[in-house]
């Protein structure tokens, strides 16, 4: 095997921190795990499994295809697919024994038939939506399944769940109006357990406890609550080899259309990661890598397979050694804030090439 030009790391023991860490501030409650878009980038199968390990027995996947993928390593689970029932895949579900989040009067007519024709009660999440607008069932549908418990026949309802849209922001008066219309929603349906936060909405105080919290970015270290210090563990680097050094003379331009412009004789580090990798276009002379602690400005446009960074005052930096992209100087969060994104857009975006390691599988 050829030297991996970069290594993306996903920590599995400060991931399974963090989901014990929520898993205790929302007890009794139980909490899942969300492991959507391949574990939010890092890697769905090595999360889960260890989260399992850990006594996690609810587990979210956006996809039916991700969620048949990790439920035969999920044994005694709860494994659901958020993104509705499409026509036609019921017995896909029940093939792989992944539960369905149904959203709409079709699909919970969908499942009630398949229960029917095969003459058991069929388990799936009930998503009622309180101010999405997105997914899940709206106030006319709402009010038809409350007239007529029947269209719910033959369907085990295991949660009744919605999602909240702003609870990062815990002074959205949204949060407040999405958990009353929630309360009034769950009212009007058959008793079932209930499902609302995600990681930020596990910090927005006693009133948005559930019978299942559905945290994601915070099991990967994103910070659930922005603006104040950040409860998690980053679990996450982004470490890439230095491929080549180069001196450059006052005045030289660096990278594509010449951005980047020499004021002294500057040494430029070369790295094999571009935005290919997900490494964004975006930061562009606006990020920062760090070698031993030590931070260099990101100089030019990232291209496709390649970014250069100014190290001109880092004489020891050689070929061969290693720069942090992220890390324990500069986590998602930071990177994201200079690729005017959010984390949750910097880690799902990471690419293929990386060797994926994971200490603590
Ligand atoms: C993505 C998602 C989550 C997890 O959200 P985080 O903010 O990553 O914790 C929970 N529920 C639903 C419906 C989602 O789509």
């Amino acid at each position: 095997m050829p030297e991996p030009a970069a290594i993306l790391t996903c920590d599995l023991d400060a991931v399974a921190w963090n989901w014990r860490l929520l898993r205790d501030r929302h007890a009794p409650g139980a909490t899942a795990a969300v492991v959507k878009a391949d574990g939010y980038g890092l890697g769905a199968a090595a999360v889960a499994r260890r989260l399992h390990r850990e006594g996690c027995r609810h587990f979210f996947a956006a996809h039916l295809a991700e969620a048949a993928a990790i439920a035969p390593l999920l044994p005694n689970s709860m494994v659901c697919a958020l993104n509705g029932l499409w026509e036609g895949d019921g017995g896909e579900y029940l093939a792989h024994g992944v539960l369905p989040t149904l959203g709409s009067l079709p699909e919970i007519a969908a499942w009630r038939d398949l229960a029917r024709r095969r003459g058991a009660v069929l388990p799936a999440l009930l998503h009622v939506d309180t101010g999405m607008s997105r997914l899940g069932l709206d106030a006319n549908e709402l009010a038809t399944l409350a007239a007529d418990p029947s269209l719910l026949a033959g369907i085990g309802l295991r949660f009744v769940m919605t999602h909240l849209a702003s609870s990062e922001r815990p002074r959205d008066r949204l949060n407040r109006a999405q958990l009353e219309r929630f309360g009034r929603a769950c009212a009007r349906l058959p008793d079932a357990p209930r499902s609302l936060a995600a990681s930020s909405g596990l910090f927005l105080g006693d009133a948005y406890r559930s019978d299942l919290a559905r945290p994601g970015a915070a099991l990967y270290g994103i910070n659930p609550v922005p603006g104040r210090p950040n409860p998690m563990r980053n679990p996450v680097s982004l470490r890439a080899r230095v491929v080549q050094m180069r001196d450059v003379a006052p005045g030289d331009t660096v990278g594509y259309n010449g951005i980047w412009r020499a004021a002294r004789p500057s040494r430029i580090a070369t790295v094999s990661v571009g935005y290919a990798d997900g490494f964004s276009r975006r930061l562009s002379n606006a990020a920062v890598a760090h070698f031993d602690g030590r931070a260099l400005p990101l100089v030019g446009r990232v291209s496709m397979d390649l970014t250069t960074f100014d190290a001109t005052h880092l004489p020891d930096l050689k070929p061969g050694e290693w720069l942090d992209l992220i890390g324990p100087c500069q986590d998602a969060d930071a990177v994201a804030a200079k690729a005017g994104t959010n984390a949750y857009e910097v880690l799902t975006t990471l690419g293929r090439r990386y060797r994926r390691d994971h200490p603590g599988a």
